[in-house]
């Protein structure tokens, strides 16, 4: 098994089968498990076994096939499935911080993620200090005796920029710091974080992992103490475990995702290349085009692969953003990214709105940028909906 392709590991890693030996992974959807006698309660609350479970939130046969599956594909010992990507996020990084300690991250952050660092932690005694995540620099100055943890998105949202995770891990590594990679941009599927010196990797499974654009999920992957030793008593013992039917749409969609993703990002290079000086466009951004500022760091990084979003900036602003919105026939309007259903989003009005002007605009958030993720559809008809859709700009 261990010398599986990704491809196989993907179809057969981690399968459980019960006593029917059933083809397609059951979905075990049970709270609890019945113990044959008190003793053997007693000893399972102790030291539960491989295959025993007491309680769907510390752990369930459908919501184990899955984090083996996907820890055998990261290349992780270990893996803990969450009921969503801020989860996994708030997960690993508050089970392992104290008052006290001091944090590293990268700016350019979803949302949500900067919410954790900005407004939650700093309430708890540890200080966070954010850096532009592409500068090494920053990151070399930054860090401390007392940093516990960095974190950054390994391909941030929406501009696409690339963080070079090799670098930063050796930073990290000589204060003795975890590195915590949010790694959802790179995908499951073109991401070697952990060989590349990320010590902890989590993923929204809400996004490729689902891909169809069904259910809310995320998962924390590492070695196995830390999974079970830091991350398992903390998320077992505050609720935001996966659940088992949620678990089941992640398992099939890991046998889906390779194909799905390189697909995806095929489509997703071709659409690049083909708007790439685009009249109505002030920049085009694709990590996988020539023209990216950090290709080499691809190359590198993600074995050239640019991944399935793209991001159009049209050079007439929010008025020419929202034109090309409403003219789209096949892509859709929404915020998810990753899904079967190419999504268009304008993230000055919708996922970033929060934040102050001069921050969008340090973070390259203007006016006229649409981040668009590439769809499963066919992709002459995706570049005919972009080509309508610029000209209706
Ligand atoms: C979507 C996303 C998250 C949050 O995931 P949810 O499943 O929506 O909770 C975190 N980080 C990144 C980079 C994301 O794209």
């Amino acid at each position: 098994m261990s010398d599986w392709k990704a491809r196989t590991t993907l179809v057969h890693g981690g399968t459980r089968r019960s006593q029917y030996n059933e083809v397609s992974e059951a979905i075990f959807l049970t709270q609890g498990f019945v113990y044959e006698t008190a003793e053997q309660a007693e000893a399972r609350f102790i030291q539960s076994g491989d295959d025993e479970f007491i309680y769907a939130r510390y752990g369930n046969p459908t919501v184990a096939m899955f984090e083996e599956r996907i820890a055998l594909l990261e290349g992780t010992e270990d893996a803990f499935a969450t009921a969503s990507g801020m989860a996994a996020v708030n997960g690993a990084l508050v089970s392992m911080l104290k008052a006290g300690d001091h944090v590293v991250a990268a700016r350019a952050l979803f949302g949500s993620c900067l919410y954790i660092l900005e407004d939650i932690l700093c309430r708890f005694g540890v200080e966070v200090t954010l850096v532009d995540g592409t500068d090494l620099d920053q990151w070399r100055a930054a860090v401390r005796g007392d940093t516990a943890a960095v974190f950054f998105e390994s391909m941030s949202n929406p501009t696409l920029e690339v963080i070079d995770i090799a670098a930063v891990a050796d930073i990290a590594h000589a204060v003795g710091a975890t590195v915590v990679v949010d790694n959802v941009f790179s995908t499951p599927v073109f991401s070697d974080a952990i060989a590349q010196g990320a010590d902890v990797v989590v993923y929204s499974a809400t996004k490729h992992i689902d891909g169809q654009g069904r259910a809310l999920g995320g998962v924390i992957l590492g070695t196995r103490d830390f999974i079970r030793g830091t991350v398992e008593p903390y998320m077992k013992h505050t609720g935001g475990s996966m659940s088992p039917f949620t678990a089941w749409i992640m398992l099939k969609g890991l046998e889906t995702i390779d194909l799905r993703v390189r697909a995806q990002a095929e489509s997703a290079l071709k659409i690049a290349q083909d708007f790439e000086g685009h009249e109505k466009l002030a920049r085009m951004i694709y990590p996988g085009l020539k023209a990216h500022a950090q290709n080499d760091l691809v190359q590198r990084q993600l074995g050239g692969k640019g991944g399935t979003v793209v991001a159009f900036d049209l050079a007439g602003g929010q008025a020419a953003a929202f034109r090309f919105l409403n003219a789209l026939e096949v892509a859709v309007i929404s915020n998810n990214l990753g899904d079967a259903k190419s999504i268009a989003t304008h993230p000055a009005t919708t996922t970033h709105q929060r934040l102050p002007e001069a921050q969008k605009a340090a973070l390259g958030i203007t006016p006229g940028l649409v981040r668009f993720s590439v769809g499963l559809e066919d992709v002459g008809d995706l570049v005919a909906d972009l080509t309508r859709a610029l000209e209706a700009s």
